[in-house]
């Protein structure tokens, strides 16, 4: 379990007048006394895609920087401001891997703790399963080290970077399963 404080405990100042008279209501609330500015802390909105090739395997990268340096993930990131989780899906697939995807499929969403420089971050992660027309992967450098097509029984959980991808990952084999999943000759 991590010790660093969540983005609602470092947050101790105003943002509108910078006093620090800014008292935590709750878990995810804080009230200025001087000025009366209310700041909702609500989770940054993330999303990723579970690609997947026509042998039904997924495509994992491997992460180049913390958080999670070195597990495997699916390709996604952060939605900008203003921009639409669709949108944000195709922009980050494009910019890691340099894939344009030709279908998505909403799949899940699944709230996470994104630790980033020393703060947790609680996020929303949305998921789709998405296709794409070929697998001319260019990684994005320094952020991703490199890629696979996976098939089930090839990946273990405790490789996956985040819960919410696991939990991704196993509600899309559900929906999808592997030939190797639907052997009856297999427990
Ligand atoms: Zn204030």
């Amino acid at each position: 379990m991590s010790t660093a404080p969540t983005v609602m405990d470092a947050f101790t100042h105003c943002p509108r007048c910078g006093v620090s008279d800014f008292k935590l209501q709750g878990n995810n609330l804080r009230i200025c006394s001087n000025c009366d500015y209310h700041h909702h802390f609500n989770p940054v909105c993330a999303v990723g895609a579970i690609i997947s090739d026509d042998r039904n395997r997924i495509l994992l990268i491997e992460r180049g920087k913390e958080p999670a340096k070195g597990k495997l993930g699916v390709p996604g990131g952060f939605t900008d401001v203003w921009e639409s989780v669709e949108d944000a899906l195709h922009r980050e697939v494009e910019e890691e891997i340099g894939l344009k995807l030709h279908s998505i499929r909403y799949l899940t969403s699944h709230a996470n703790a994104y630790l980033y420089r020393g703060v947790i971050i609680p996020t929303i992660d949305f998921f789709f399963s998405a296709k794409t027309n070929n697998f001319n992967v260019v990684l994005e450098e320094g952020e991703i080290t490199n890629w696979r097509l996976m098939e089930q029984h090839q990946i273990h959980p405790d490789d996956i970077a985040f819960e919410s991808m696991r939990v991704a990952i196993k509600i899309y084999w559900q929906h999808n399963r592997s030939s190797q999943a639907s052997d009856p000759n297999l427990p």
